[in-house]
């Protein structure tokens, strides 16, 4: 049984400190009351309240512990026992109670930890009674080996204590001959099997081994019989002479004679039926979902850590994990009891698509189930395991009046067992049913280990960004844009750049989308807006009036952010440069269909003076009425619609009305028009002829440090 589990189960559960003491001790005066009288103690009430005190704050802290782990509990067990609680009424009881107490004072604990802690108290408790039973069947041993080795004076003697113990043991003792045929038998025997002694003289000890006995017992049997060895102890079920089933610790030992030779057959028993089924029951109860009867989280770990311990050469494994679609709707909407009864119905359908051997159905909480396929045949096997799942529950679900249809989302991982752990299946199905939920739900995924690989690699990537930024990874290379009628370089573009220790040089295309996914874009474009206004100064400061203007890209979600106008106006003051001298890039779709605040925002940098170019013009939707509504100065046209112009004298005719259309439109609403991904002299040329009044591009100058950009400017002071 696996007993650990996540702590956070717990959250929440444990009151503080004082509430648990105050609980054990509530605990420990119940639980006197209640075993009083159930086992002989040499205790009194309050001593035994005291002691049990003792045993309560223990079990507190086990059910509360973090990481969780219940094997201390079975301590507690042998400890009850140690201390003379010795009868199955004691442990019945208590474990009854502590089910019922826990329950009350911590209604938040999971019922796995609870049974897990149940089951362990029970464990230790039959464990060390056992041991009891076996330390007096070997004294019994002793007598009748006594008794025989007395000399003739003392035989009667000895015989006479081996009648009593024999007659009054509350153990059942049986005595047959060396083939096995029963002689005798004591009335505590009598009555656990209920046979008469001459109904046991009809028998062989043999018949009451059955099909149902281990190997092991059966063996033992064997040898003993041969005089192989002296004596065997087995947990043994017997069946009664009314067909009840009665569960025993025995123990059958050889008696020899004066010679050595065997003589005798002696079989002891105590009867622990009780004890037994307790701990099946605590088993059962501590291995399966008490809303659905499925298998819970810790036996689909068990049974899944089992294929994991011994793999075998080519054996495969594969899971389902099952998610079910808008669950949380119907429980909100309908209530928790609808719900419920949903969950039964799906389990019923779940367990409907599964043979009984080798696949295992389990609820691992919530709406998540899983289907285990413990020996796969192939991937071929869980696509159409996952394939069976959609289609058991296309059909809406009956519940209380209400027609429900329900979906699910499933990931699918299989592979050979040798290609990695049990934790490694877990994870990798989690992830995959994360992606069959974010493809549209309603579908199963399959785990694809080259997709997980580059999602881990981004994840990273996105990790280490707020640091990288702090030890000033990142710098910022400058591009011209030059105006295409005299070769004037006007403004410069800022294109940031991530230095990474392990990666190399990182474009912004790998770490831009990253940032605006976490957010971390509203700091690495302030970074960038400083960086570069700060740079501009300079310019400004060494070039006077012949000082290109900057052109800032601004991230969708920095347009968004209500503290870009006061980082922008905080910013030129702290740098001292004019507005007019700083441009900010957006693009159409941070431009248009946007909030009124967001155009707001843009209408206020705009009146200071800042100038606004939409970026990759003519790539987007662009609502061209809206277009002119709008406070802009300058379209970018994307490199795309410049492509076509490349070759000399023969430009492609569709790219050129296209950026024909978009110069004539742009100048109709008094904007002026750079051309992004200018490559060759032929398209300068004819954008030019076009009427572009700016290029940028390798034809001009590749991205490059602000010393680039000081000689073109001081190139451009000589002319
Ligand atoms: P963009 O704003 O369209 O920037 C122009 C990109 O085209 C730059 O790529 C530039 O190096 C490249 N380029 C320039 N001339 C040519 C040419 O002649 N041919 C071709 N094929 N490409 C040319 P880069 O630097 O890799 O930047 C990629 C994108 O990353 C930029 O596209 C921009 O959207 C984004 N980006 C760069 N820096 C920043 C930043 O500081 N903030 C934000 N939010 N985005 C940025
Ligand atoms: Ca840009
Ligand atoms: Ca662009």
């Amino acid at each position: 049984m696996r007993m650990t589990e996540r702590s956070s189960d717990l959250a929440g559960a444990a009151g503080s400190n004082g509430d648990t003491s105050a609980a054990a001790s509530r605990l420990a005066q119940v639980w006197a009351a209640v075993i009083n009288g159930t086992s002989y103690v040499s205790m009194s009430q309050d001593e035994v309240v005291d002691y049990l005190g003792g045993l309560s704050t223990r079990i507190f802290e086990i059910l509360t512990g973090d990481p969780f782990n219940a094997r201390p509990a079975w301590d507690i067990g042998v400890d009850l026992v140690d201390s003379h609680f010795t009868s199955s009424a004691t442990l019945e009881r208590s474990i009854a109670l502590l089910g019922d107490e826990v329950r009350q004072t911590m209604p938040e604990l999971s019922v796995e930890r609870l049974s897990a802690v149940q089951g362990a108290i029970a464990g230790g408790y039959g464990y060390a009674l056992r041991q009891r039973t076996l330390h007096e069947q070997e004294a019994i041993r002793e007598a009748v080996l006594d008794a025989r080795e007395q000399a003739e004076a003392a035989l009667r003697a000895s015989e006479a204590r081996f009648r009593a113990l024999f007659t009054e043991a509350a153990i059942g003792i049986g005595l047959a001959d060396v083939e096995g045929k029963m002689l005798d038998a004591n009335l505590a025997l009598q009555q656990m099997l209920g046979y008469s002694l001459e109904d046991f003289r009809a028998y062989h000890l043999h018949e009451f081994l059955h099909a149902g006995d281990p190997e092991s017992t059966h063996e033992a049997y064997r040898q003993l019989t041969r005089g192989d060895r002296e004596f065997f102890r087995a947990e043994k079920q017997f069946f009664r002479s009314d067909g009840d089933s009665v569960w025993t610790n025995l123990t059958v030992s050889l008696v020899r004679g004066p010679g050595g030779e065997p003589q005798y057959q002696l079989a002891m028993m105590e009867d622990v039926t009780d004890r037994h089924q307790l701990q099946d029951r605590l088993r059962y109860q501590a291995l399966h979902d008490p809303l659905t009867g499925l298998a819970n989280r810790a036996l689909f770990l068990d049974r899944l850590a089992r294929v994991f311990n011994r793999p075998e050469p080519d054996r495969r494994v594969g899971l389902c994990f099952i998610d079910l679609d808008g669950f949380k709707v119907i429980n909100d909407s309908l209530g928790h009891h609808i719900g419920d009864e949903l969950l039964v119905a799906v389990a019923k359908r779940l367990t409907s698509t599964v043979a009984p051997n080798d696949r295992l159905v389990a609820r691992l909480g919530g709406d998540e189930f899983v289907l285990l396929a413990e020996r796969s045949t192939g991937t071929e096997q869980l696509i159409e395991m996952g394939d069976q799942v959609l289609d058991v529950l296309t059909e809406p679900i009956r519940i209380g009046g209400h027609q429900l249809s329900v979906s699910a989302s499933v990931g699918i991982v299989e592979r050979p067992v040798i290609a990695g752990g049990s934790g490694d299946l877990v994870r990798d199905a989690d992830v995959t049913l994360y992606w069959a939920k974010a493809e549209g739900k309603s579908r199963w995924a399959l785990f694809d280990p080259d997709r997980n690989a580059r999602e881990v690699a981004r994840f990273r990537l996105s990790a280490t960004m707020p640091a990288a930024l702090e030890r000033e990874e990142f710098y910022v290379d400058y591009q011209p844009l030059v105006a295409l009628a005299d070769g004037r370089v006007i403004a410069v573009e800022a294109l940031v750049r991530w230095q990474h220790p392990e990666h190399g040089l990182l474009a912004p295309d790998r770490f831009i989308g990253l940032a605006e996914e976490t957010g971390l874009i509203v700091q690495l474009g302030r970074w960038v807006l400083e960086h570069t206004c700060k740079q501009a100064r300079r310019w400004s400061d060494e070039f006077g009036d012949d000082a290109p203007f900057v052109s800032v890209n601004l991230a969708a979600r920095q347009s968004r952010d209500p503290a870009l106008v006061s980082d922008v106006e905080a910013i030129l003051r702290k740098t001292g440069l004019r507005a007019g001298q700083l441009q900010l890039e957006l693009t159409e779709s941070a431009v248009m269909g946007t909030a009124e605040d967001q155009t707001s925002a843009l209408r206020k940098l705009y009146d200071m003076g800042i100038r606004i170019a939409i970026d990759d013009f003519g790539t987007g939707y662009s609502n061209l009425a809206y277009l002119r509504r709008l406070p802009v100065h300058e379209l970018k046209i994307a490199g795309s619609f410049v492509e076509g112009l490349r070759v000399a004298g023969k430009p492609d005719p569709v790219d050129e009305q296209i950026v024909g259309a978009l110069v004539t439109l742009a100048h109709a609403l008094g904007l002026t028009v750079t051309a992004e991904g200018v490559e060759t002299a032929a398209q300068a040329e004819r954008l030019r002829d076009i009427g572009c009044e700016a290029g940028q591009g390798w034809y001009f100058a590749r991205p490059g440090p602000p010393a680039a950009i000081n000689r073109l400017l001081a190139a451009q002071r000589r002319r």
